[in-house]
């Protein structure tokens, strides 16, 4: 497990695309550890069109929060 700090694709609103609210995704949002090695689709929806996979540790300027409840 790896550390994701704000900014990076794991404490992203758009990490795993139409995924974002399966459980494994919101609780690396609560915990903010993650598998290094897991891939998901981004839903930016300017990367979503180029179907751009990333890790946890990736990131983008398009970075937005995820809420955590
Ligand atoms: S690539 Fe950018 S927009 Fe997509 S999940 Fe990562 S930080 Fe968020």
């Amino acid at each position: 497990m790896v550390s994701i700090s704000d900014g990076q694709c794991g404490a992203c609103a758009h990490f795993g695309g139409d995924h974002a609210n399966d459980q494994q995704l919101v609780q690396i949002r609560i915990s903010h550890q993650a598998e290094p090695d897991m891939v998901q689709p981004c839903g930016l929806p300017d990367n979503a069109a180029h179907a751009l996979k990333v890790s946890p540790l990736s990131g983008c300027d398009g970075f937005t929060a995820a809420k955590v409840a």
